[in-house]
């Protein structure tokens, strides 16, 4: 797609900067790695994409091989899937709205979080719906924010943070702040 390969830079950038709030929000909720997951993942996809031919592949294709198959956490792999229809968006030209809306699909076939149990999707959703609607790259990073900060009210049923109980009242899901980084990096990167 137009622009993936700096929408992966500034994500990069995003995470690298949110680093301690996500690492902490995850130890809260579970183990703490989160952060170092998604940074880590992020640096690799960009040094593989530095060192790529320009063959045409959409960048969050790259990314996609990276976190699907080199990221740990559970939030990897899943992130990979959504990359990947980013990807593939990208590359038949159908973009963000198409691709997201996959994304979306997939995360939910393999991880079968709904919206309200304290995840990724509780971002990832309201983006999606306010893209399949019209929004602007703007408007969907603000429904990601939005979905994000309500899940602080949530109690996980999904994964480790199904665990702890209300140790993590009060802060939000770091998967669902990390997906509202990645569309406010959409965002910047289209904004004019
Ligand atoms: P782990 O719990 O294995 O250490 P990470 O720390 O990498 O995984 O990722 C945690 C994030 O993964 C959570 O904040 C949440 O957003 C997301 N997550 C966990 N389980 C699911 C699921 N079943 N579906 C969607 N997202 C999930
Ligand atoms: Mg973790
Ligand atoms: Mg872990």
């Amino acid at each position: 797609m137009t622009g993936s390969a700096d929408v992966l830079r500034r994500f990069r950038e995003a995470a690298h900067e949110a680093h301690p709030a996500l690492t902490e929000l995850d130890r809260l909720a579970g183990d703490g790695d989160f952060g170092d997951n998604l940074t880590t993942g992020l640096d690799l996809a960009v040094a593989r994409l530095d060192g790529s031919p320009d063959d045409g592949r959409d960048a969050f294709t790259v990314a996609a091989e990276v976190f699907l198959d080199e990221v740990g956490g559970t939030s990897g792999p899943l992130f990979g899937l959504l990359f990947q229809e980013l990807g593939r968006a990208g590359e038949t030209g159908a973009g963000w709205p198409e691709g997201a809306a996959d994304g979306l699909a997939a995360i939910q076939r393999v991880g079968e979080a709904r919206v309200g149990d304290r995840t990724m999707v509780d971002a990832l959703s309201p983006a999606v719906e306010s893209l399949r609607v019209g929004g602007s790259p703007t408007e969907a990073a603000q429904a990601a924010r939005t979905g994000a900060r309500a899940t602080a009210d949530l109690r996980a049923r999904m994964g480790r943070a199904s665990y702890v109980g209300d140790r993590a009242q009060g802060h939000p899901d770091p998967g669902a702040v990390g997906i509202a980084l990645l569309f406010w990096s959409r965002a910047a990167a289209e904004s004019p």
